[in-house]
């Protein structure tokens, strides 16, 4: 991600991001984030969620690492109880809803382009990205066009058929 919008999240999430010029030794956030600039909406919009949980829960989400795994993102963190009028069912509760909320994160993250953020396929065999057409063609430039839209069955499929005509 770009030093601009890397600045951005960690001036507008202080709290999640407190990590993020840690010691290496102790979060693996000191990387930075480890993902294209096309998911920088995604984040942003998590950590406006998360930043609200926080502020009516107590419970404070720190992010460990965030990077892209097999073409999706993942956002790690540890969410801890500080000061919490909470009973603690409903912390569970509270626990549950930042568990889906960085699941839909996630999810979302495999319809949405890595580099420019418009709708994208995740797209691959061994390597896995997630890109739109424009961006995926510029880092494929020698495959043919349709194989865009490939499943992993028809990447077996060209696999079977490579090996049958050596
Ligand atoms: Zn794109």
């Amino acid at each position: 991600m770009n030093t601009f919008l890397d600045e951005k999240l960690c001036h507008d999430y202080p709290d999640i991001f407190v990590d993020r010029r840690a010691d290496m030794r102790t979060t693996a956030m000191c990387w930075g984030f480890e993902c294209g600039d096309g998911w920088y909406k995604i984040i942003d919009g998590l950590c406006k969620k998360l930043t609200l949980i926080h502020k009516l829960t107590g419970i404070a989400t720190v992010a460990t690492q965030v990077k892209e795994k097999y073409g999706t993102l993942r956002f790690n963190h540890m969410s801890q109880t500080g000061d919490t009028a909470l009973s603690d069912a409903e912390q569970k509760v509270a626990h549950d809803i930042i568990h889906e909320i960085t699941d839909y994160a996630d999810s979302q993250s495999s319809i949405t382009c890595e580099a420019c953020g418009e709708y994208g396929r995740t797209t691959g065999y061994m390597w896995l990205t997630t890109l739109c057409e424009n961006h995926w063609r510029e880092k494929n430039p020698d495959a043919p066009a349709e194989q865009y839209y490939w499943t992993h069955a028809d990447y077996e499929r060209a696999i079977e058929d490579a090996k049958e005509s050596e």
